[in-house]
């Protein structure tokens, strides 16, 4: 908008005077000429219609009241009712001092009364308009957020006060809305589709919190806050579906979440509130079947608990606190289960918390690039065990590995993977690698190329979680993948849902065509066991089994093997 009212400086102003009557055109013509371009309308329509042509260039409008086919105070009205006119200021022509002043409440900027003063009053007022309007506008530039034209942070949070000063009493929320996995989208479609997403979920959020209470601002990239009156938890939801419907017009798959703080503290400053929401947001972030969040106080502390856990992490990889555990996986498809393979889970034994489940910390390490160190850890402790085990029982077994989706796009990977191997004296085949099927979706060409590189180099790998997202059948075929292991969750309500393994049998078949082994992981009772070898599953892990345990307890299992018990 500075760069728009740069250009203006240079030539002339337009102005528009809109009056029916010829007389008064001519006249304000002649005052104003000399200094800006003058355009003339003589009935309200033809005033309408000029000023949306000329919108962009128009510098002000002088309005008469009274005038055929549309009043001036219709025209106003509209005006302003229309984001990319109401910029523009209005002079109100008038006789009548009671329409001034309503003129002046429906956004006219000043009125020059009839009969018309002299020359010099109407061009003072006129070029004080336009200067009043400009600087408004340069203001209203960092106001508004360039893409979404929606309120920006820091005016958002200052028009969230000003109301709650005026209406101390009303219950309001703080809601924070953010895209699952918007990167996903960006890296699938490029930025310019994510840009345009963004721009429909901005107006779509303005249509729905159009009322006088509500406020709308862009945060970050994808994260949308609201200040609103209270709405109830179903209202939330309905209106989460109604922004992801865009992703239906777009031909894109589109997720939304929104955490929600309801009626929230206003003794709490306004961002701590907003704070709350993303808090409430960033909880759901990777749950698929919820997309409400209510806030809770619990989850400060789980906030803070994981600040704890990032701060101390360099201090406890230098330690040694990460152990790796070991949990078997079991060939099912003969007369006895045969031990085939391993997985390494990683373990942080915490110094005066005890011992923490990767499930609280890996997800926070991979927001905070610290898992590609940890991860690095994990497969060299690995890599090191295999190869003891090897020279003091004379025995291993392959043994997998998680990789992340950040540890993907490291450009050096093959040759760490290939350095530790080298290092620790091990195989290639030695080392399975598992990767999640929602790395591979992520970003289609450069994971996968990847990871056809590690395959290439002899590793095994193996396709984590599947079933839980988001491959197309079309797509599966083109993976480099040795075998597909089946998401946990998915066998869960496979159980749940009155024993409907359909959805088992499908993925089977799927493997089947890729002819490649299905892993079955979570395995918990015999019942399951049972089915899944009669449906075709080569090989299940869980603690129907054994629970992840230490190295030194893993070695049962291989000497088991070594003396031919399984
Ligand atoms: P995952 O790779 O899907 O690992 C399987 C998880 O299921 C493990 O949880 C395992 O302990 C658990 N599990 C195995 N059998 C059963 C069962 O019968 N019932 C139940 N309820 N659970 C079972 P864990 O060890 O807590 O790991 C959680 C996730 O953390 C892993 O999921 C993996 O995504 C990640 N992770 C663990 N270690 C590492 C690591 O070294 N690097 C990376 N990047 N991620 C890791
Ligand atoms: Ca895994
Ligand atoms: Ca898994």
């Amino acid at each position: 908008m500075k760069e728009h009212s740069d250009v203006l400086a240079g030539g002339k102003r337009n102005i528009l005077v809109a009056d029916d009557e010829f007389i008064n055109r001519e006249l304000l013509e002649n005052i104003l000429s000399d200094e800006y371009d003058v355009l003339k309308a003589e009935d309200g329509e033809m005033a309408y219609e000029m000023i949306r042509q000329n919108r962009n260039t128009l510098s002000l409008i002088l309005l008469d009241l009274i005038m055929p086919k549309m009043t001036g105070l219709e025209l106003l009205s509209r005006i302003s009712d229309e984001p990319d006119l109401k910029g523009i200021p209005v002079i109100v022509l008038t006789s009548d001092h009671d329409s001034e002043v309503e003129s002046l409440r429906n956004g006219a900027y000043d009125f020059i009364p009839k009969p018309y003063p002299q020359p010099d009053v109407i061009k003072a007022r006129v070029s004080r308009s336009i200067e009043l309007a400009e600087n408004r506008q340069i203001i209203s530039a960092t106001e508004r957020d360039e893409l979404t034209g929606l309120y920006t942070i820091e005016y958002f949070y200052r028009y969230g006060s000003q109301f709650d000063k005026y209406y101390p009493n009303a219950e309001m929320d703080a809601l924070c809305f953010d895209v699952n996995h918007f990167h996903v989208l960006n890296e699938r479609f490029g930025t310019e589709k994510g840009d345009e997403i963004l721009k429909h979920i901005a107006e779509r959020l303005e249509t729905v919190f159009a009322d006088k209470a509500s406020f709308v601002c862009r945060k970050t990239a994808d994260t949308f806050l609201v200040y609103c009156s209270h709405r109830d938890h179903d209202e939330y939801a309905k209106i989460v579906d109604q922004i992801a419907e865009i992703g239906e017009d777009l031909h894109t798959s589109l997720k939304m979440r929104v955490g929600v703080y309801s009626c929230c503290d206003k003794k709490l400053d306004i961002h701590l509130r907003f704070g709350r929401a993303k808090i409430a947001s960033d909880k759901i972030r990777n749950n698929y079947t919820v997309s409400v969040s209510d806030f809770d106080e619990a989850l400060i502390d789980a906030e803070l608990f994981a600040e704890q856990l990032v701060e101390e992490f360099p201090k406890a990889l230098e330690e040694k606190q990460f152990l790796v555990y070991f949990q078997p996986k079991f060939d099912i498809r003969g007369d006895k289960p045969v031990l085939s393979s391993a997985e390494a889970l990683v373990r942080w034994i915490h110094p005066s918390l005890g011992m923490i489940s990767p499930g609280a910390f890996i997800p926070l390490f991979e927001g905070d690039g610290l898992i590609a160190k940890l991860d690095e850890y994990v497969w060299r402790r690995t890599a090191e065990k295999i190869a003891d085990w090897k020279a003091r029982l004379g025995i291993s077994v392959p043994v997998s590995v998680n990789l992340s989706r950040a540890d993907l796009y490291d450009p050096e990977l093959v040759d760490t993977m290939e350095k530790i191997t080298r290092e620790s004296g091990i195989s290639r085949d030695d080392l399975y690698l598992e990767v999640t099927e929602s790395a591979y979706v992520s970003d289609s060409s450069q994971m996968v190329d990847r990871v056809k590189a590690l395959r290439e180099h002899g590793f095994f790998i193996e396709m984590d979680d599947f079933g839980s997202g988001y491959s197309s059948l079309n797509m599966i075929s083109e993976l480099p993948i040795d075998a597909l292991k089946l998401d946990m969750k998915f066998i869960r309500t496979a159980f749940e849902k009155k024993n409907d393994t359909r959805m088992i049998s499908i993925v089977i078949d799927i493997a089947d065509y890729l002819k490649v082994p299905v892993i079955a992981e979570g395995v918990e009772t015999e019942e399951q066991y049972l089915e899944l070898k009669r449906l075709g599953c080569a090989i299940i892990q869980g603690y129907y089994f054994s629970k992840p345990v230490p190295a030194d307890e893993f070695e049962r299992f291989l000497n088991d093997k070594k003396e031919g018990k399984g």
